[in-house]
Protein backbone atom coordinates (compact mmCIF):
# COMPACT_ATOMS: atom_id res chain seq x y z
CA UNK A 1 0.00 0.00 0.00
CA UNK A 2 2.76 2.60 0.74
CA UNK A 3 4.55 1.81 -2.46
CA UNK A 4 1.77 2.18 -3.77
CA UNK A 5 1.16 5.47 -2.55
CA UNK A 6 4.36 6.19 -3.45
CA UNK A 7 4.13 5.41 -6.52
CA UNK A 8 0.69 7.44 -6.67
CA UNK A 9 2.90 10.70 -5.56
CA UNK A 10 5.62 9.98 -8.28
CA UNK A 11 2.82 9.95 -10.77
CA UNK A 12 1.01 13.34 -9.35
CA UNK A 13 4.95 14.72 -9.33
CA UNK A 14 5.43 14.17 -13.03
CA UNK A 15 2.61 15.30 -14.36
CA UNK A 16 2.91 18.31 -12.14
CA UNK A 17 6.43 18.70 -13.76
CA UNK A 18 5.20 18.09 -16.89
CA UNK A 19 2.48 20.57 -17.09
CA UNK A 20 5.04 23.02 -15.52
CA UNK A 21 7.70 22.11 -18.46
CA UNK A 22 4.60 22.31 -21.13
CA UNK A 23 2.93 25.62 -19.40
CA UNK A 24 5.72 28.17 -21.30
CA UNK A 25 5.07 26.84 -24.46
CA UNK A 26 2.13 28.65 -24.76
CA UNK A 27 3.31 32.08 -23.82
CA UNK A 28 5.77 31.50 -26.05
CA UNK A 29 4.20 30.85 -28.99
CA UNK A 30 1.77 33.87 -28.16
CA UNK A 31 4.51 35.71 -27.09
CA UNK A 32 5.86 35.12 -30.62
CA UNK A 33 3.03 36.02 -32.04
CA UNK A 34 2.61 39.19 -30.47
CA UNK A 35 6.12 40.32 -31.00
CA UNK A 36 5.77 39.19 -35.00
CA UNK A 37 2.50 41.30 -35.21
CA UNK A 38 4.42 44.40 -33.46
CA UNK A 39 6.87 44.68 -35.57
CA UNK A 40 4.63 44.66 -38.61
CA UNK A 41 2.93 47.65 -37.12
CA UNK A 42 5.97 49.32 -35.90
CA UNK A 43 8.17 48.54 -39.27
CA UNK A 44 11.38 50.17 -39.92
CA UNK A 45 11.24 53.23 -41.46
CA UNK A 46 14.62 52.72 -44.23
CA UNK A 47 14.38 56.40 -44.65
CA UNK A 48 15.67 56.51 -41.24
CA UNK A 49 17.64 53.43 -40.76
CA UNK A 50 19.29 54.02 -44.40
CA UNK A 51 22.82 55.56 -43.64
CA UNK A 52 22.96 57.09 -47.19
CA UNK A 53 19.99 59.16 -46.27
CA UNK A 54 21.05 62.47 -45.95
CA UNK A 55 18.71 64.28 -47.55
CA UNK A 56 14.95 64.24 -46.79
CA UNK A 57 11.47 65.68 -48.92
CA UNK A 58 8.37 65.27 -47.37
CA UNK A 59 4.63 66.23 -48.99
CA UNK A 60 2.82 68.94 -47.44
CA UNK A 61 -1.59 68.58 -47.87
CA UNK A 62 -2.32 65.06 -46.03
CA UNK A 63 1.24 64.22 -45.09
CA UNK A 64 2.70 67.41 -42.74
CA UNK A 65 -0.85 69.01 -42.82
CA UNK A 66 -4.03 68.21 -42.59
CA UNK A 67 -5.38 71.10 -44.86
CA UNK A 68 -8.82 70.31 -46.14
CA UNK A 69 -10.07 72.72 -43.87
CA UNK A 70 -7.77 75.60 -46.12
CA UNK A 71 -8.93 74.15 -49.33
CA UNK A 72 -12.55 74.26 -48.14
CA UNK A 73 -12.20 78.13 -47.54
CA UNK A 74 -10.81 78.47 -51.09
CA UNK A 75 -13.50 76.45 -52.86
CA UNK A 76 -15.78 78.55 -51.04
CA UNK A 77 -14.22 81.84 -51.79
CA UNK A 78 -12.87 81.52 -55.29
CA UNK A 79 -13.05 79.79 -58.32
CA UNK A 80 -11.30 76.17 -57.86
CA UNK A 81 -7.57 75.87 -58.88
CA UNK A 82 -7.09 79.77 -59.82
CA UNK A 83 -4.27 82.11 -58.46
CA UNK A 84 -7.06 83.83 -56.10
CA UNK A 85 -7.66 80.18 -55.29
CA UNK A 86 -4.44 79.08 -54.58
CA UNK A 87 -3.81 82.74 -52.32
CA UNK A 88 -6.65 82.24 -50.04
CA UNK A 89 -5.38 78.18 -49.72
CA UNK A 90 -1.96 79.24 -48.76
CA UNK A 91 -2.41 82.33 -46.60
CA UNK A 92 -4.93 79.84 -44.71
CA UNK A 93 -3.00 76.86 -43.16
CA UNK A 94 -2.15 78.71 -39.65
CA UNK A 95 -5.81 79.57 -38.80
CA UNK A 96 -6.93 76.25 -40.07
CA UNK A 97 -4.59 73.37 -41.27
CA UNK A 98 -4.12 70.68 -38.70
CA UNK A 99 -0.32 69.83 -38.18
CA UNK A 100 -0.12 65.85 -38.43
CA UNK A 101 2.14 64.96 -34.96
CA UNK A 102 3.32 61.59 -36.69
CA UNK A 103 4.99 63.64 -39.09
CA UNK A 104 6.63 66.46 -36.25
CA UNK A 105 8.00 63.04 -35.05
CA UNK A 106 9.36 61.98 -38.39
CA UNK A 107 11.18 65.25 -38.80
CA UNK A 108 12.41 65.49 -35.68
CA UNK A 109 13.90 62.24 -36.17
CA UNK A 110 15.46 63.07 -39.18
CA UNK A 111 16.79 66.09 -37.63
CA UNK A 112 18.34 64.09 -35.08
CA UNK A 113 20.29 62.73 -37.65
CA UNK A 114 21.38 65.87 -38.88
CA UNK A 115 19.24 65.20 -42.61
CA UNK A 116 18.49 68.05 -44.37
CA UNK A 117 14.85 68.61 -44.68
CA UNK A 118 12.75 70.12 -47.59
CA UNK A 119 8.79 70.09 -48.06
CA UNK A 120 7.83 69.68 -51.79
CA UNK A 121 4.22 70.38 -52.89
CA UNK A 122 2.22 70.46 -55.64
CA UNK A 123 0.26 73.35 -54.72
CA UNK A 124 0.33 76.47 -57.35
CA UNK A 125 3.12 79.19 -55.63
CA UNK A 126 0.69 82.06 -55.90
CA UNK A 127 0.25 83.87 -52.89
CA UNK A 128 2.88 80.79 -51.26
CA UNK A 129 5.15 83.17 -49.19
CA UNK A 130 2.63 82.72 -46.25
CA UNK A 131 2.96 79.17 -46.79
CA UNK A 132 6.72 79.20 -46.53
CA UNK A 133 6.67 81.83 -43.83
CA UNK A 134 4.37 79.30 -41.80
CA UNK A 135 6.69 76.39 -42.69
CA UNK A 136 9.64 77.52 -42.03
CA UNK A 137 8.98 78.92 -38.84
CA UNK A 138 6.79 75.80 -37.66
CA UNK A 139 10.09 72.97 -38.22
CA UNK A 140 12.99 75.48 -37.97
CA UNK A 141 14.30 75.24 -41.75
CA UNK A 142 14.89 78.09 -44.14
CA UNK A 143 12.13 79.28 -46.67
CA UNK A 144 14.71 78.68 -49.34
CA UNK A 145 13.86 74.66 -48.87
CA UNK A 146 10.51 75.06 -49.61
CA UNK A 147 8.70 74.18 -53.04
CA UNK A 148 6.26 74.42 -55.30
CA UNK A 149 5.83 71.70 -57.87
CA UNK A 150 2.52 71.76 -59.14
CA UNK A 151 3.52 70.15 -63.09
CA UNK A 152 5.50 66.83 -61.10
CA UNK A 153 7.97 66.64 -58.32
CA UNK A 154 10.32 63.92 -59.86
CA UNK A 155 12.80 66.40 -62.02
CA UNK A 156 12.59 68.41 -58.58
CA UNK A 157 13.52 65.38 -56.40
CA UNK A 158 16.74 64.27 -58.54
CA UNK A 159 18.02 68.36 -58.68
CA UNK A 160 17.81 69.02 -55.01
CA UNK A 161 19.08 65.66 -54.61
CA UNK A 162 16.73 63.71 -52.29
CA UNK A 163 17.14 60.67 -50.77
CA UNK A 164 13.98 59.92 -49.11
CA UNK A 165 10.75 61.50 -49.81
CA UNK A 166 7.36 61.14 -47.92
CA UNK A 167 3.72 61.48 -49.33
CA UNK A 168 0.52 60.31 -48.80
CA UNK A 169 -0.09 59.96 -52.65
CA UNK A 170 0.66 57.48 -55.17
CA UNK A 171 2.00 60.18 -57.07
CA UNK A 172 4.50 60.94 -54.14
CA UNK A 173 5.36 57.46 -54.26
CA UNK A 174 5.98 57.25 -57.91
CA UNK A 175 7.91 60.75 -57.95
CA UNK A 176 10.14 58.99 -55.58
CA UNK A 177 10.56 56.27 -57.29
CA UNK A 178 11.49 57.56 -60.30
CA UNK A 179 13.56 60.08 -58.81
CA UNK A 180 15.73 57.37 -57.24
CA UNK A 181 14.59 58.77 -53.71
CA UNK A 182 13.27 55.95 -51.06
CA UNK A 183 9.64 56.79 -51.25
CA UNK A 184 7.34 56.24 -47.75
CA UNK A 185 4.03 56.46 -47.43
CA UNK A 186 2.18 58.38 -44.64
CA UNK A 187 -1.27 57.69 -44.23
CA UNK A 188 -4.03 60.11 -45.35
CA UNK A 189 -6.57 61.26 -43.03
CA UNK A 190 -9.94 59.19 -43.46
CA UNK A 191 -11.94 62.74 -42.72
CA UNK A 192 -9.48 64.32 -45.64
CA UNK A 193 -11.30 65.90 -48.53
CA UNK A 194 -8.91 64.38 -51.61
CA UNK A 195 -9.70 60.77 -52.10
CA UNK A 196 -7.78 59.94 -55.07
CA UNK A 197 -4.42 58.25 -55.92
CA UNK A 198 -4.42 56.45 -52.31
CA UNK A 199 -3.48 52.91 -52.71
CA UNK A 200 -0.73 53.01 -49.72
CA UNK A 201 1.40 49.63 -49.90
CA UNK A 202 0.75 49.04 -53.36
CA UNK A 203 4.05 50.13 -54.43
CA UNK A 204 5.52 48.29 -52.48
CA UNK A 205 6.80 51.45 -50.14
CA UNK A 206 7.34 51.34 -46.67
CA UNK A 207 3.63 52.72 -44.75
CA UNK A 208 3.83 55.32 -41.18
CA UNK A 209 1.84 53.49 -38.97
CA UNK A 210 -0.42 55.58 -37.28
CA UNK A 211 0.30 58.61 -39.54
CA UNK A 212 -3.30 59.37 -40.18
MG1 LIG B 1 -0.39 65.18 -50.35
Amino acid sequence: MKKFKSLFLTLIAALFLAGCAAAPVVPQQSAAQASAVAERLAGINPALEDPSVKRVGLDIDDTLLFSSPAFDKGFAEAQAYTDEFWTIVNASDEELSLIKPKTIEIINAHKEKGHEIFLITARNEAGGEVLKKYMASLLDIPEGNIYFAPSGKTELLKKLQIDAFYGDSDSDIQYAQEAGAIPVRIMRSPDSGYKSKYNPGSLGEFIVPDSE
